[in-house]
């Protein structure tokens, strides 16, 4: 590299990675009214707030969205989780270096001496729980500790053959050695409902009186193609309503499931209420129930549509084509133009339900009829992840071109067990905070009071002292005050303040500190008045709370 690249390169301004973005202020206020809203609404509803790690094992996320969807298969940021352990690496190269030369004299006891040393190094730190060993890395060192067994037990002997098995094994030995690695696959979360399944066994939640209702906000990781409303680092705020079945509750008995529906129901009503709240205008909620996974209900209507769609699947683009094998429901998820019209003509899961099925999504429409909740049935939302059942629902918002889904979520049965839990019926949902913050940003809604409430200025050192004093005071009181460092002439001042967006400049000069009288202008009039110093916050809290 020539010195001037490398010079350029030292001065190559660093970016946020694609698809990643950071957040700055005021925006920043108003993702905190958002989240502290979702205190608020949520916490109303009775729920608590969880909080669980940025990573997982990758297997938790592929048992529970499904190794088939874009998300697993495709989207996740996995890697190696590998711990550093110079004696086993420098073991681990040992055997590793020594290879070319086994055939040389006196060099194979040393070879049986490294290999030894390095399946013994591993016992130590398996047994120390430094690592534990995946399963594929398990079988690895299987055959490396067989293969040794296998090069002990060969005879002392110089003839062709033994010496070609020799060979041959020390060959499969060093190979191995080579490759096995001690890590585990962990992955960054591409959405939280896993996590908060996992939490739920891992933590005995069930002795919990049920359901427990509980809600997080948080990053999520998709390497997704960014667009607009469309990032790699995106924020979720979602909530999960989990409950045990207890041995003697009869599944989908018509009390069963009608409890189910009130909370389905009840889950959408906590959604709609905070999309109200926070001011989330021409939010449409679409509702749907894709079944449960019996021959008489989905896996029925999934053959159905299949048959259906092979019979002329020349007429589909590559996707769809694609996954009329490994997912025909996800077809109907498409927005490609040219398949619009072949999908206007296909079944209609609603007609293929089973009965408990039917009774279930009944009650939910009636449910949220009660509670006046708005909705519109939209038969070809199935949604993307593997572990939903029955209520599948989404909430689109204006203002966000073709990315305009706010929200989804639906009921998930069976995914606690999926994960080795007991027994749980589930229904949660995952708002997009970013979708979120740019619809109300589009609406108007997204204003967040800006600036300072008091800037100082202030000249002389008995000012200064009493600038302090002032700016203590009024901070503690919950104003938000602007102290400048140095003196700063009047005008200098008052125009900083006004950059800054102050609403009231309090002028502090020699005669304000003799006279103990207080100079405050309000910087959008003008008008400037003098107060006593403890009347001064009195004055300026009757306006703050005329103005909220
Ligand atoms: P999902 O977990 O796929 O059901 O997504 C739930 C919600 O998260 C969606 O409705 C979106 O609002 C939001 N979301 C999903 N993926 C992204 C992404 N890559 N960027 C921004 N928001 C997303």
């Amino acid at each position: 590299m020539s010195d001037a690249t490398a010079k350029k390169e030292q001065r190559r301004k660093f970016q946020a990675i694609r698809g990643t973005r950071d957040l700055l202020p005021p925006e920043t206020a108003l993702w905190n009214r958002v989240e502290q809203t979702v205190h608020e609404v949520f916490t109303t509803f009775g729920f608590g707030e969880i909080r669980v790690p940025i990573f997982e094992t990758t297997d938790l996320f592929a048992r529970a969205v499904g190794g088939e969807t874009d998300i697993v298969s495709k989207e996740m940021y996995a890697f190696l989780d590998q711990p550093d352990l110079s004696d086993l690496e420098n073991a681990r190269n040992a055997v590793k270096e020594l290879n070319p030369g086994i055939t040389a004299a006196g060099k194979q006891e040393l070879f049986e001496l490294y290999v030894s040393n390095f399946i013994s190094e591993i016992h130590k730190h398996v047994t120390a729980q430094d690592i534990n060993l995946p399963r594929r890395a398990q079988s690895d060192f299987d055959t490396i500790q067989d293969r040794f067994r296998d090069l002990l037990t060969l005879p002392d002997t110089k003839d062709e053959d033994t010496n070609n098995k020799r060979r041959h094994l020390t060959f499969e030995i060093v190979i191995k050695v080579d490759l096995l690695r001690f890590g585990e696959s962990i992955s960054l979360r591409p959405e939280a409902t896993a996590s908060v399944c996992r939490a739920y066994i891992e933590h005995n939640m069930l002795q919990l009186p049920q359901p427990v209702k509980l809600f997080y906000t948080g990053p999520m990781f998709r390497r997704e193609r960014p667009q607009k409303g469309r990032y790699r680092q995106f924020y979720q705020i979602g909530a999960e309503v989990l409950e045990g079945t207890r041995p003697e509750v009869v599944k989908d008995s018509p009390k069963e499931l009608s409890k189910d529906a009130v909370i389905d129901a009840e889950v959408i009503e906590m959604l709609m209420t905070f999309f109200d709240k926070v001011g989330l205008q021409g939010a449409t909620l679409y509702i749907n129930s894709i079944g449960h996974n019996a021959e008489n209900c989905r896996r029925g209507y999934v053959e159905l549509l299949r048959a259906e769609l092979q019979k002329e699947p020349e007429r589909l683009g590559e996707d769809s084509q694609r996954r009329i094998d490994t997912n025909p429901l996800r077809v109907l998820d498409s927005k490609l133009e040219s398949e619009q019209a072949i999908i206007a003509t296909l079944p209609h899961i609603a007609d293929h339900l089973c009965d408990e099925c039917k009774t279930h999504y009944a009650a939910v429409k009636r449910q949220l009829e009660l509670r006046g909740v708005l909705y519109q049935e939209n038969w070809r939302l199935v949604r993307g992840l593997d572990y939903y059942m029955r209520t599948t629902f989404e909430i689109t918002a204006p203002g966000l071109g073709s990315q305009n889904a706010v929200c989804g979520g639906g009921r998930y049965d069976g995914l606690v067990e999926l994960l080795g839990g007991p027994p749980t019926k589930g229904i949660g949902f995952a708002i997009g905070e970013d979708r979120l913050i740019l619809s109300l940003q589009e609406s108007g809604k997204g204003q967040t009071q800006q600036g300072r409430d008091v800037y100082i200025a202030w000249m002389g050192e008995r000012a200064y002292a009493a600038a302090i004093r002032a700016a203590r005071d009024l901070r503690s009181a919950g104003f938000s005050v602007e102290l400048p460092p140095v003196e700063q002439k009047f005008g200098k001042a008052l125009s900083q303040a006004d950059k800054l967006g102050a609403k009231y400049a309090l002028i502090l000069g020699d005669n304000e500190v003799s006279e103990a009288l207080w100079t405050l202008k309000t910087l959008s009039t003008g008008e400037q008045e003098k107060f006593p110093e403890p009347e001064l916050i009195d004055f300026l809290r009757q306006q703050k709370n005329v103005s909220s």
